[in-house]
């Protein structure tokens, strides 16, 4: 057995474990961090950037957006069901975040809505090569750097396996290093930051009842196995419901060109297996919205349908929402796309002469979809009466072929699991806190309620880091007491 000694450990290095060994650093804290995988960064290297409120970002883009506006609109949208003082300790905090990583040499294109509808909150990294996903990895790098000029120890491929409790108090945290050696560091505080249970599928079968790979398609990062809500419920913390952090996915498409996804995710016609419309298409773009649109229909499943006359607008006229996710609006492959699927005798999209063929080829209700291409037809001449589809968004399904993708439930990853208060604080059943047990990011991301909050984009990893200072900040005024 190797020992360690220090003040605090910070277990894992995704955004909300950097944050917090940074900040607890900069209050004067010794800290250790330990990282299950061989490099820093988590789930947030595959992300664009965090939520801030009330930035310089905002005020020199005349974008309309306060700390209590958001708060208004996050409580509404969560009824009210979770802590009302976290979140707005967090939101109010998120500038001031802003800001400190700029400090650490983070620099941002500027804060950025997700679709039109949602608000311009996400402040997105700048990076050497433009806008798009893996941006965050550059903030990643700068908060790494900065811990490591603060005297942050960092111990890479070393999971943390169990919290020491003394007395009722953290004593220490017990790891394996990359040898297969057991560590133990003792310490007076543990800030755990795991970043939830994304690839534990049997944790998210028993917590959700959704089954990966059947009926739900969600990222399923290596490594976030739940280890950090284990950890805290064995050393006294209170469980929270974990939830999936929901987004629908087209499926199948990953091995084919942008195109593809781009014309199927737009506000198309829309159905589920019994051939009935489900939803107004133009709130797609809201992909949390859509995931719970899915979830409910028969087989969690929903498909996207256009005919060659909207390919062909499309290709001539672009599509009618862009997204800075997929980097490329361009959607002219899209029929070198449809060769390489049939070549690959791709399972996830059909393409057929008649809706008819369609109907039967997808395993949708054949007589209720013809029903409803008719009726949808109509609205296209007249008015969507059945869910007030914006004009500009209906187009007729005329023309031969058809084709079609597959809608499922998506989402990011786990979030909640472990109790906390707007301190950050791991608390027990009674509202106590465990002394010097703290939690951050995913594994304590207990704001959403049932669905994740998309009107305000970049609220993850926003929350992520502005928890981790938070965590940070208290771990740091409690060691040296
Ligand atoms: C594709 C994608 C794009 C995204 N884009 C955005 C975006 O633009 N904006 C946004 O707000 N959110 C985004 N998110 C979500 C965001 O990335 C996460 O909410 C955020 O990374 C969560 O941070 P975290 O620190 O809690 O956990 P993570 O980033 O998941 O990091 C957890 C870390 O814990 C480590 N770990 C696990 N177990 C142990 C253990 N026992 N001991 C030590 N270490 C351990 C893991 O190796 C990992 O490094 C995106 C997510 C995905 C998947």
């Amino acid at each position: 057995m190797i020992n360690y000694e220090t003040q605090i450990v910070v277990i894992a290095a995704g955004p909300s474990g950097l944050a917090a060994a940074v900040q607890a650093a900069e209050d004067g804290a010794k800290v250790i961090v330990l990282e299950k995988s061989a490099s820093v960064g988590g789930a947030a290297n595959m992300g664009m950037g965090p939520l801030g409120i009330g930035t310089r970002y905002q005020k020199q883009q005349m974008i309309d957006i306060t700390v209590e506006k958001a708060f208004n609109m996050f409580m509404e949208y969560t009824h009210y069901n979770v802590d009302a003082r976290l979140v707005k300790k967090y939101f109010e905090q998120s500038a001031d975040t802003i800001e400190w990583l700029e400090e650490m040499g983070v620099q941002f294109e500027g804060a950025f809505r997700y679709f039109p509808k949602s608000e311009a909150t996400w402040h997105i990294v700048k990076t050497d090569h433009g806008i798009g996903p893996r941006a965050a990895s550059f903030m990643n790098k700068a908060l790494y750097e900065r811990a490591v000029e603060l005297g942050v120890q960092f111990l890479l491929e070393t999971p943390a396996k169990k919290i020491i409790m003394k007395d009722g108090k953290v004593g220490g945290v017990i790891g394996i290093d990359k040898t297969g050696q057991e560590i133990e560091i003792s310490c007076q505080a543990a800030i755990i930051c795991t970043g939830g249970a994304g690839s534990n599928k049997q944790l998210i079968q028993e917590e959700t009842g959704l089954k990966h790979g059947e009926d739900l398609f969600s990222f399923a990062i290596p490594g976030l196995t739940g280890d950090g809500m284990k950890m805290a419920w064995e050393a006294g913390a209170g469980k929270t419901q974990v939830r999936i952090e929901m987004a629908a996915s087209i499926e199948g498409m990953e091995e084919l060109p942008q195109g593809i996804s781009n014309i199927f995710s737009q506000p198309n016609l829309l159905v589920n297996k019994l051939g009935k419309r489900v939803m107004n298409e133009e709130q797609m773009q809201n992909s949390t919205y859509l995931s719970n649109v899915v979830v409910h229909q028969k087989d969690k499943i929903c498909y996207s349908i256009v005919d060659s006359s909207i390919v062909k607008h499309y290709v001539r006229n672009g599509v009618d929402n862009v997204s800075l996710v997929r980097t490329n609006p361009d959607v002219s492959d899209f029929y070198d796309g449809i060769k390489m699927a049939q070549e690959n005798n791709n399972k996830d999209l059909y393409i057929a002469n008649s809706i008819e063929e369609l109907a039967q080829m997808a395993g949708i209700d054949e007589t209720a979809l013809i029903d409803t291409v008719d009726r949808y037809n109509d609205y296209c001449d007249s008015v969507d009466e059945e869910f007030f589809k914006d004009h500009r968004f209906l187009r007729p399904l005329i023309k031969a072929p058809y084709y079609c993708a597959k809608i499922r439930t998506g989402g990011y990853g786990t979030v909640g699991g472990i109790k906390i208060n707007e301190n950050c604080e791991a608390v027990n059943e009674s509202f106590e806190p465990v002394p010097g047990l703290y939690a951050a990011g995913a594994d304590s991301c207990n704001i959403y309620d049932d669905s994740y909050m998309f009107l305000l984009p970049g609220n993850s990893m926003g929350y992520a880091v502005n928890t981790g200072r938070i965590a940070g900040m208290s771990a740091a005024e409690y060691v040296e007491i």
